[in-house]
């Protein structure tokens, strides 16, 4: 037992002196009467002149609290109570590198005791702040919408494997820029909540395209990110390609992928998609030109009606250019009323007699001439100058057609016909433009007819509100390109319009395919039958207005009757084929 006694001893002392906790025994004003190695060694930073005989001197600097809680507080603390648990203490750096991070935990052993333990906590703290910096680090690197990847990330990718190819020829990519078809109509229509699970649906879709990977993905392993680059705009980077094809069938499942029919709440939304892709870009070129290529191919295929994929050529950044500085001008073409309005007549296809006239608008270019409306309408859509465009093509053919009424009297023509582009429609306060076009020229509402088309009458509830209002204006509407768009003649009953204009494509086929005239026909038919008038557009010889007539149609449109006019010859047009003799 004697024998024992002292191993047991020195064993407690081994133990005391080995631990890797810092001991520390002190009276309850804080005087040290026992310490061991560790806690010596963690508090020695705190003294530099090696003081080690109260700890609340010692740990003054850093806690001076304590010395509050072992007078006032510690008495009133049982023994075996715990004074204070976990207490950080940050060290001051010695040298330099990360300050030292002490918990201590402060206990009450008996009446006239306290115990402190302390551990050197920086690790753990290091670890802490990594962590928290990682997750702070992601939250700027992750959509919180989609969880996906976000544009930084996407960069990156591009950067790494343009960096990849420009080493080793071998490695090709492509990127792949995803834009939702007409997006803002889910917002307008279904809500921004609705909107917001659609893009996560969106999202899924493609996550789930790109991931499964096909032959190609499986043979070469190639790496496939998918982030949201913000809105309704995600891209796709393809690494490690074996042939540019592969980017090609990639592209075309996501297309089929992204169209299918979707489920919000439990209403079944039709969504499309376009796509631009870069395939193998310039190894010279940065990550932000890459995205910028796959974004005007992208353009192209939403300028192709969308719900598709277009891959990107040199020759697409030309025509970007040329449409950027069509843009200047045609700003400038604005305020230097270098447009003007040209006027198409309109006859009754039984009597051969005018009625009307469609306004249509021309640029007096000062270098290229006479610039034709299809070079910049879409433009002038795109960039939001189409308002101020119609503005000017309403207010003047108004003007016109009451100028003309002055002048012409009975052989003014009576029905004013105008364009509305779609974006003039989204713009809103369309109706206000016309009511104030209208009470300005004193034209008469039922005199104006506005023609929109077909893809766009049938769009969601808040265009046809837009057109209702226009309707109680007391104007007409006239469905324009019937035949090309969206709807067919099962919905026609659906869309608030008086006319229907049967479009050129089908008129100038009239005569050489029967098909074509059976279309014709039961368009006719359909909208006589609810009422609707009807016009055929671009009747060129005599056979198609004859048929036309043959059909019952109402009123043609075309050259054959006349070419669209700049207001004196138009004039003089009416005047000569008028059944009285002219004022003017
Ligand atoms: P649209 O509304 O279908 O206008 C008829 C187009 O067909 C006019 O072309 C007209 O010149 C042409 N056309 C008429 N008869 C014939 C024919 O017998 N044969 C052939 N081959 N063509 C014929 P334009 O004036 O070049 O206008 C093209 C399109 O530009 C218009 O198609 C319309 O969508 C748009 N547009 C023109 N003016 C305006 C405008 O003021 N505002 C808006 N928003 N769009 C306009
Ligand atoms: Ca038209
Ligand atoms: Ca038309």
């Amino acid at each position: 037992m004697s024998e024992a006694a002292p191993t047991a001893y020195e064993a407690l002392i081994q133990f005391l002196y080995q631990v890797p906790i810092g001991l520390v025994q002190t009276s309850l004003d804080g005087e040290i009467t026992m310490i061991n190695p560790m806690a010596a060694q963690l508090l020695m930073p705190l003294v530099p002149d090696g003081n080690l005989s109260n700890l609340f001197d010692v740990l003054h600097a850093v806690a001076p609290q304590l010395r509050g809680w072992s007078g006032g507080g510690a008495p009133e603390v049982p023994p075996g109570g715990v004074i204070c648990e976990s207490l950080r203490l940050t060290l001051p750096a010695v040298q330099q590198g990360a300050p030292q991070t002490l918990a201590l935990r402060l206990l009450r052993l008996d009446a006239g005791t306290l115990m402190a333990s302390l551990s050197d906590v920086s690790y753990m703290v290091l670890q802490e702040q990594q962590r928290l910096a990682k997750q702070l680090r992601d939250v700027t690197r992750i959509d919180s919408l989609t969880a996906m990847p976000n544009r930084m990330v996407a960069l990156e990718r591009i950067q790494g494997a343009l960096a990849a190819a420009a080493a080793d020829a071998q490695r090709q990519f492509a990127v792949l820029f995803i834009n939702c078809d007409r997006f803002e109509r889910i917002n307008l229509t279904l809500g921004t909540a609705a909107g917001d699970e659609l893009l996560r649906m969106v999202a899924a879709r493609i996550n789930g395209t790109v991931r499964l990977g096909d032959a190609v993905a499986r043979a070469t392993g190639p790496v496939q990110t998918a982030a949201r680059l913000g809105g309704d705009e995600f891209v796709v980077v393809l690494e490690g390609l074996r042939i540019a094809d592969d980017a090609r069938i990639v592209a075309q499942r996501l297309t089929e992928v992204l169209c299918k029919p979707y489920t919000v709440g439990d209403r079944p939304v039709h969504l499309t998609a376009s796509m631009g892709v870069v395939v193998c870009p310039e190894t010279a070129a940065s990550a932000d030109s890459v995205l910028q290529d796959a974004s005007l191919a992208m353009r192209e295929a939403k300028r192709a009606h969308g719900a598709r994929y277009c891959v990107f050529e040199p020759l697409m950044k030309e025509q970007a250019w040329r449409r950027g500085s069509i843009e200047g001008e045609l700003r400038r073409a604005l305020t230097e009323g270098q447009l003007f309005v040209v006027y198409q007549p309109i006859v009754d296809l039984r009597s051969g007699r005018p009625v009307g006239a469609e306004a249509l608008v021309r640029w007096r270019h000062p270098e290229r001439g006479i610039v034709p409306p299809i070079e910049f309408i879409e433009i002038a859509e795109e960039t939001g100058l189409i308002g101020r465009l119609g503005e000017f093509v309403l207010r003047e053919s108004c003007r016109q057609f009451m100028a003309w009424a002055d002048e012409l009297g009975e052989c003014a023509p009576l029905l004013l016909s105008v364009n509305l582009s779609r974006a003039q429609l989204f713009e809103g306060g369309i109706a206000e433009q016309v009511a104030t076009a209208l009470r300005v020229s004193g034209l008469p509402p039922d005199q104006l007819q506005l023609e929109v088309t077909e893809s766009l009458a049938a769009q969601d509830d808040r265009i046809q509100a837009r057109l209702h209002e226009l309707k109680a204006l007391g104007l007409s509407l006239a469905l324009d390109d019937f035949g090309t768009g969206y709807s067919s003649l099962a919905s026609l009953h659906q869309l608030p319009v008086d006319v229907v204009k049967i479009d050129r494509s089908f008129v100038s086929q009239a005569e050489s395919s029967g098909h074509h005239r059976v279309l014709i026909e039961a368009t006719l038919r359909v909208a006589a039958s609810l009422g609707m008038r009807t016009v055929a557009e671009g009747i060129e010889t005599a056979g198609q207005a004859g048929i036309l007539q043959a059909l019952q149609c109402d009123k043609g449109q075309g050259y054959f009757y006349a070419r669209p006019m700049p207001s004196d010859e138009a004039a003089r047009w009416f005047c000569a084929r008028a059944p009285q003799p002219c004022l003017a």
